[in-house]
C-alpha cells in the first residue's frame, strides 16, 4: 500500500516588512524541482517586538528552518544556541537550522556574493576594493572577502551611523591589514586603482529604482569590476552607469540565488537547480 504522508516540512521568512521579499518563488521552485512536493516556504511578518515569540513558534511547529531578514538579522542571535564562524564575526544571521530544537545561525548572504563573483571569473585574492554602506550586506560581504583574501578594503558610509562603521572596521582590522574608511559626505571619486566596486546599499532597489550612489561616475574604469547587491530591479542605474563607462559588471540575482541554493542545502540537504530558481525569480519580478 502506498505510504500515506501529509505532514508539511516549513520553512520560511521572518522580516518586517515581509510582503515584497520573494523567497518563496525561488524556494518553492526549487523544492517542486527536487520533487520535495510537502515542503512550503512560509513568508511571515514578525514585529521587532515578538521575534521571541515566533522562535518560540518556530520550534513548536517543528519547523526546519527560517531565513532572517530585516529587521531581524542581529536580534534573533540571542535566541540561538550555536553560531557558525561567519554568522559570529559578521554578528548577524540570515538563516537558521533547527536541528531538533536546537538552533544554528548562519550567514550565507556573503557566501553568495562570494560564489557570484567568481561564477564571472573574478578572484578578490589580492585585490583592491571598495565598499559603498557599512551595513549588515557590506559587513557579510567584507568579511567574506577578508577572509578570501582581499589586498585592501576600503569602507564609503554616510556619516550619519558612525558607530555601525567603526564596528565594521574594528572587525576587519582584525582579519586583516590594508582597511581604511571614508566618510561619505561627498561626491565620492573612486581611487583609479581600484580593482572591484560593490554597491552594499538599498540605493536603486524598488520601489527608489532612479536612484544612484552619490560617486563621480567618471571615475569608474574599464579595468574595474562593478558589484551590485540589489537584487529587485537586476539592473541598477548604478551598473547602467558600469556598463556605459565600459566596466565589467554583475546584478545581486547571482547573490540571491546563491544564498537561497546554500540554505536549501542546509535545511534539506540537497543541492537545488539554481536556473529553476534563477526562472522563478525573473518571471515573478517581470
Ligand atoms: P542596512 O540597513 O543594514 O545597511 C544599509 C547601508 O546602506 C548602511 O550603511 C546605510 O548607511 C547605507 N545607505 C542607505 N541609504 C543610503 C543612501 N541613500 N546613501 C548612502 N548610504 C546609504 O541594509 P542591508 O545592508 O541589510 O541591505 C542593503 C541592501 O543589500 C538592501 O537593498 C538589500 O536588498 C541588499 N541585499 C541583497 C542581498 C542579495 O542576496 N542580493 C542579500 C542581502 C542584502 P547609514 O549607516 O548611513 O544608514
Amino acid at each position: 500500500m502506498k505510504e500515506q504522508n501529509y505532514l508539511d516540512s516549513l520553512v520560511g521568512v521572518f522580516g518586517h516588512p515581509a510582503a515584497e521579499n520573494p523567497g518563496v518563488v525561488i524556494q518553492e521552485a526549487a523544492f517542486r524541482a527536487l520533487g520535495l512536493n510537502l515542503w512550503r516556504f512560509l513568508t511571515i511578518d514578525v514585529d521587532p517586538d515578538k521575534l521571541e515569540d515566533a522562535i518560540k513558534g518556530l520550534k513548536a511547529f517543528k519547523m526546519r528552518g527560517i531565513n532572517c531578514t530585516i529587521p531581524h538579522k542581529i536580534n534573533v542571535i540571542p535566541y540561538l544556541d550555536e553560531l557558525s564562524e561567519s554568522a559570529r564575526l559578521i554578528g548577524a544571521v540570515n538563516t537558521i537550522v533547527n536541528n531538533d530544537g536546537k538552533l544554528f545561525g548562519e550567514n550565507t548572504d556573503g557566501k553568495g556574493f562570494m560564489e557570484s563573483l567568481q561564477q564571472n571569473g573574478v578572484d578578490p585574492k589580492g585585490k583592491k576594493i571598495v565598499i559603498l554602506g557599512a551595513g549588515g550586506a557590506a559587513r557579510a560581504v567584507s568579511v567574506e572577502l577578508s577572509l578570501a583574501g582581499a589586498g585592501s578594503i576600503t569602507i564609503v558610509n554616510r556619516p550619519e551611523d558612525a558607530a555601525l562603521a567603526k564596528s565594521l572596521m574594528e572587525l576587519l582590522n582584525k582579519i586583516m591589514k590594508s582597511n581604511s574608511f571614508v566618510t561619505w559626505d561627498h561626491t565620492y571619486q573612486v581611487p583609479a586603482d581600484t580593482d572591484i566596486l560593490v554597491n552594499a546599499t538599498p540605493i536603486g532597489l524598488y520601489p527608489n529604482v532612479d536612484e544612484i550612489p552619490n560617486i563621480d561616475l567618471n571615475t569608474i574604469l574599464p579595468s574595474m569590476f562593478v558589484q551590485d547587491v540589489i537584487p529587485n530591479p537586476a539592473i541598477t542605474p548604478f551598473l547602467r552607469a558600469a556598463e556605459a563607462r565600459g566596466a565589467r559588471w554583475n546584478t545581486g540575482t547571482g547573490m540571491l540565488i546563491n544564498q537561497a541554493a546554500i540554505n536549501i542545502e542546509l535545511w534539506t540537504g540537497l543541492k537545488p537547480d539554481k536556473k529553476v530558481m534563477l526562472k522563478a525569480l525573473q518571471e515573478a519580478l517581470s
